[in-house]
């Protein structure tokens, strides 16, 4: 058994109930062996133990009182989990699935990620069983000052600086930042990203990880000499990663024939994206309301990965595992050449393993949606700097940084011998090798 193999071995014992956690970090394991094959001295210091293992974890109750003066209580947790890049960085995600599972998976993808985008972040993840859905603005309100009544004792600019996820976004940093400076008696910007621009807040933000992706995808197609005009492209959810995907796609060329939410989705050859803001960003509605909205186009229910349709480029931008085994066998039999991952994990192992054995260009969530979390890194940035960035400034920014993450994938690929339609692996190991580093000049601890 070699070294991951064991290590796998023995994180299963222990974390038997995480299978979310698990599955994460089967994905690491089990394509960066090679870089332990060529350091086997990293095994004595006891590397991948110490990368395993969150540097801390916090939970705590969070009590609010809804409109109609009934108390309810939720968890709240913070996972920091490595930080010797930089601060700990990483979304704060408030949904009912919310539990230490998803957020040890979450936090241990994002100490890659960030070490990928090449700016000093270390990697965290935290938020709450609460949902925000169907909750008055002074519900939310009143949880995000209770939330941040507890979680302000382990944040700061140069500690821990969280900033959006599923469910979390204007709104609810706007309620969280406010009560940050209360508690604090300061002006801090820092500690917090995803403000409004009008408080310290990044402009292209909000576009960031949807325009990375995209960025991403660009990169690989071009590698492989594969014009994108007019490819066709099924994109799945209709947040704030989805939206921006779809524009950037649409602007770069491609054509979005789809788009989906948690209960359904939408097909429309002549997508209106516009339709789709004004449901999800404005009316925080669903895409039931699509059809009628616009006058065309059709809503289903149910997941868009069970329908036969004709796509090039797949982009699932909506929660983790939405892609199974069967459902990635059915995107290739309809065509698709790339998927390129806009959430978390939203492939599961063995789509991922249908896309490799059939050749498609694969890019990893860790590196193709890192523009997010590469933004807030250059919004903590204009904030130390005290200045604001022009849009066209950030998102120059943000795009060499999806080029240098491609470059770094690519830089692994041929260091280690790798299909160059792979990107799982290049991307665990490029950001995997940056962590090391710091962790061996800085001593064990
Ligand atoms: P949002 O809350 O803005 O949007 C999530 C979207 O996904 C919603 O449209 C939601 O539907 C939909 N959705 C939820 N569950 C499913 C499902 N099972 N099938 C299809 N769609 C589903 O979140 P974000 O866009 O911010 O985040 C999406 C993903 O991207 C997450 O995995 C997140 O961790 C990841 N990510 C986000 C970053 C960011 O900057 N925001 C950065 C990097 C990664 P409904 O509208 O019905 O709720």
């Amino acid at each position: 058994m070699n070294y991951c193999e064991r290590i796998e071995e023995e994180v299963k014992k222990k974390d038997s109930d995480m299978p979310v956690f698990l599955q994460a970090l089967h994905e690491v394991l089990g394509s960066t062996q090679m870089i332990f094959d060529k350091h086997p001295e990293y095994e004595k210091m006891g590397i991948l133990e110490r990368l395993i293992e969150p540097d801390r974890i916090i939970q705590f109750k969070v009590p609010w009182v809804d409109d109609h003066g009934v108390t309810h209580v939720n968890r709240g947790f913070r996972v920091q989990y490595n930080h010797v890049l930089g601060p700990y960085k990483g979304g704060l995600r408030f949904h009912p699935s919310v539990n230490m599972d998803t957020l040890r998976f979450l936090g241990f993808e994002q100490v890659f990620k960030n070490a990928l985008t090449t700016l000093p972040m270390g990697g965290a993840k935290g938020g709450s069983d609460f949902d925000p859905k169907g909750k008055s603005d002074m519900e939310v309100m009143r949880f995000c000052q209770s939330f941040m009544l507890e979680l302000n004792r382990y944040i700061g600019p140069d500690e821990d600086v969280p900033a959006g996820d599923m469910g979390v976004g204007g709104r609810e940093i706007g309620y969280l930042y406010g009560m940050y400076l209360r508690i604090r008696n300061c002006a801090e910007r820092g500690v917090l990203t995803g403000k409004g621009i009008g408080y310290g807040g990044s402009l292209a933000r909000k576009e960031a990880t949807g325009y990375g992706l995209i960025y991403f995808l660009n990169e690989m197609l071009e590698a492989q000499h594969i014009a994108r005009e007019g490819k066709r492209v099924l994109v799945s959810g209709s947040g704030n990663v989805a939206i921006y995907a779809a524009e950037k796609a649409m602007q770069c060329g491609m054509k979005v024939i789809g788009m989906s939410d948690s209960k359904g989705y939408i097909l429309d050859e002549e997508l209106d994206l516009e339709a789709v803001k004004e449901i999800k960003e404005n009316r925080r509605g669903s895409l039931k309301e699509y059809p009628t909205l616009c006058g065309h186009g059709l809503y289903k229910e149910g997941s868009v990965y069970d329908v036969d349709v004709k796509c090039d480029i797949a982009l699932p931008c909506g929660t983790q595992n939405e892609i199974n085994g069967e459902r990635a066998k059915r995107l290739i039999k309809n065509g698709v050449i790339a998927v390129a991952e806009g959430a978390n994990m939203p492939d599961d192992n063995e789509a991922i393993e249908e896309y490799l054995k059939n050749g498609i260009l694969f890019a990893p969530g860790k590196a193709a949606n890192a523009g997010g979390v590469a933004t807030s890194g250059l919004e903590m940035s204009q904030n130390s700097l005290r200045l604001s960035w022009s849009f066209e400034e950030v998102d120059q920014r943000l795009h060499d940084i999806m080029v240098s993450i491609h470059k770094q994938c690519q830089k692994a690929m041929d260091e280690y011998g790798l299909d160059r339609k792979n990107y799982v692996a290049a991307a665990n190991i490029a950001g995997m090798q940056k962590v090391i580093d710091a962790m061996i000049a800085q001593g064990i601890f």
